[in-house]
């Protein structure tokens, strides 16, 4: 029978104990904040953003939401995050991407202080991640190494196949995973035969955007898929890269989709947040 790793859960037990370290923080006269800049209309990231303050709201942590029209120009979004990357009563930003086709998302992320980066995109986090020691690490990658962790899961020696080779999710999840002693392999669209790297994993992380692409025939018994995947059918309903109802017997484990790894991404911005709050406390900056 496979086992179905729930994000909600895992989620709810990681936010209480969050809940509780900010509720320390408060009774110390310390406050825990993330700021949220959101640009333009687009849909998704208005949920997304929605969720995240949301989230934020209910952990204690305070969130500044700033919503700013498609048509602000570069200079002036850097010119704020400059702002809050000064503000010493902020500890935390967060871009929403995907920016307007006239700003540069590279620049923006960069301007971010690495210190306030909970996202974990900036190029120093990036970076530190390589050698093993990043401030933040990117939360999608941080939340599918928690739920494999919340398994017992044994990453040593583990063969592990991503299949989706973006900056935010697949690069820096091979890193996590090569960190834990797994073998690692990272597939992309031009992969030649795809199949024959899944069916050999103990462990499939999906994160291409493509509906029920990973069937049974794709995998090899007793594996874990972890399914990052977000994909709206013509329904209206939301499911992962991985058929959940085809992998059912044949995986060891998997994460399903609503409720799986969205869930556990936004609370490790929050395990973040509060990073960021930690860490910024220590080196004095929030006096
Ligand atoms: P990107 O579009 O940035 O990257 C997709 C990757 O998939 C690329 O590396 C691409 O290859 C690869 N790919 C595309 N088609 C195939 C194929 N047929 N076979 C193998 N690889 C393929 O997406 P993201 O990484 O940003 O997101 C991936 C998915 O995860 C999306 O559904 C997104 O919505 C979801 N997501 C979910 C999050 C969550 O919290 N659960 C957070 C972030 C993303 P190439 O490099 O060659 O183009």
């Amino acid at each position: 029978m496979t086992k179905i790793i729930s994000g909600n859960e895992l989620a709810k037990k990681i936010r209480s104990q969050i809940s509780q370290n900010v509720q320390t923080r408060i009774e110390q006269g310390k406050q825990t904040t993330l700021a949220v800049i959101l640009v333009g209309q687009d849909p998704a990231s208005h949920v997304y953003v929605t969720n995240k303050v949301k989230a934020c709201q209910e952990c204690g942590i305070n969130s500044i939401l700033e919503k700013y029209e498609a048509n602000i120009t570069q200079e002036q979004l850097l010119k704020r995050i400059q702002d809050l990357n000064e503000d010493k009563n902020v500890h935390g930003i967060l871009v929403q991407l995907p920016l307007p086709k006239h700003i540069d998302s590279h620049a923006v992320i960069e301007a971010i202080s690495p210190y306030k980066d909970v996202d974990g995109f900036h190029i120093a986090n990036a970076g530190a991640l390589m050698t093993g020691n990043p401030i933040f690490k990117p939360c999608t990658p941080y939340a599918c190494m928690k739920m494999l962790e919340s398994i017992n899961y044994e990453i040593k020696g583990a063969y592990a196949v991503i299949v989706g080779a973006s900056n935010i999710v697949g690069k820096p999840m091979a890193l996590l995973l090569l960190q834990q002693g797994a073998t690692v392999t990272i597939c992309n669209s031009k992969t030649k035969d795809l199949a024959a790297h899944t069916q050999m994993a103990d462990i499939v992380i999906m994160a291409v955007g493509r509906p029920n692409m990973l069937k049974a025939e794709h995998i090899k018994q007793g594996a874990v898929i972890i399914d990052v995947g977000i994909n709206r059918l013509e329904n209206g309903k939301l499911c992962g890269d991985a058929d959940f109802k085809d992998l059912q017997d044949k995986a060891a484990f998997i994460t399903p989709v609503p409720g799986g790894v969205g869930p556990m991404t936004i609370t490790m911005l929050l395990q973040n947040t509060l990073e960021a709050a930690s860490y910024l406390d220590k080196i004095n900056y929030n006096t």
